[in-house]
């Protein structure tokens, strides 16, 4: 009888050791505890021995019974433990382990451009206005004094949708939209996808534009020049020189392009400036009066200036890229850069 218990003893003490999973747990338990387990079946055995050696074999078994069932329970609970640290998708991890943390990304260089333009003139309170990408001919061209068969629009490689619908080629059409609903004084920028139809190192199909409007009493070209030289020397560096030439657009008069004195030589003439010291970076003017008849303003009473970039050209400018489609490559090496 004591020989047999031993048997079973080394038994159980080989067989917890591999056991891994609550499922082969139980099986044991109820291989030794069970109504048919070897502990049952050795107090049924126990019935055959003289009376003198039951006590003592009694005491055996029911020592190897506490022994089995307080093992069973401390596996059961280590079981338990390692249970809830692992089985997401049948792979380990441990849930108390602090977390890695993902390398925290990084906003496009033209997000970031126009997100520090935005934030210059917001300072200047300007407030920032959105308007279609779809626009129809007569937002995009008409009301801002582009008629039909001006030359102005071959200007311009429009996307047409249809006869009267286009991509909007500029975010101008922003302007009339915000005058048509709002009456002056105001002062808005509008950023915004654009479209036209072109694409080499300096143009692509979409790029961005960021309109800028500004309409109150007595508002003269020299307003014009100050506001335009604060963000420019915000962007590029208080000693930025700025250089206003004569131009032509549809819908300002006087209107002029402006220049920056070149970021890459300072001046001095090299490859991205053509050798001339300067860099076109703008197109500005004061408010056609025609543009103002379009949506109702009293030009004898309300003049204004407004100006429109190109985000990429700045981003460009500012980070020396050399090529505008590097911009939309989703090239990573390129884009961790900035
Ligand atoms: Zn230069």
């Amino acid at each position: 009888m004591i020989e047999k218990l031993q048997q079973h003893r080394d038994d159980f003490d080989s067989r917890i050791v591999g056991v891994s999973s609550l499922q082969e747990l139980k099986q044991l338990r109820s291989d030794f505890l069970g109504k048919k387990g070897c502990i049952s079946l050795m107090l049924n055995d126990m019935r055959s021995l003289p009376n003198a050696e039951k006590p003592q074999a009694g005491k055996h078994i029911n020592e190897f019974k506490q022994s089995i069932e307080s093992l069973i329970k401390a596996k059961t609970q280590d079981l338990e433990k390692k249970s809830d640290q692992s089985s997401v998708g049948g792979e380990t991890f441990d849930t108390t382990l602090p977390g890695r943390g993902e390398p925290s990304g990084s906003l496009h260089p033209v997000t970031q451009v126009m997100e520090e333009i935005i934030s210059i003139f917001f300072s200047l309170g300007f407030s920032v206005k959105e308007g279609p990408e779809i626009e129809t001919d007569f937002y995009n061209f008409e009301a801002l004094n582009i008629p039909k068969d001006h030359p102005a629009r071959d200007m311009q490689d429009t996307f047409y949708v249809d006869d009267e619908t286009v991509l909007r080629t500029h975010t101008s059409p922003v302007q009339i939209h915000v005058m048509e609903k709002q009456a002056p004084p105001l002062r808005i920028i509008a950023p915004g996808r654009v479209f036209r139809c072109d694409s080499d190192v300096s143009h692509t199909p979409m790029f961005h534009q960021i309109e800028g409007l500004m309409v109150d009493k007595n508002v003269s070209f020299g307003d014009l020049k100050g506001v335009m030289d604060i963000f420019l020397q915000e962007v590029f560096g208080k000693q930025t020189r700025l250089r206003f030439r004569p131009s032509f657009f549809p819908f300002t008069c006087p209107s002029a392009e402006v220049d920056i004195e070149c970021v890459m030589c300072s001046g001095k003439g090299c490859r991205v400036c053509s050798a001339t010291g300067w860099i076109e970076i703008l197109g500005c003017g004061m408010v056609d009066p025609a543009v103002f008849k379009f949506v109702d303003y009293d030009s004898e009473k309300w003049t204004g200036f407004a100006f429109g970039l190109g985000i990429e050209r700045i981003a460009m400018l500012k980070y020396g890229i050399n090529d505008i489609r590097l911009l939309f490559e989703n090239d990573l090496r390129f884009l961790k850069q900035f």
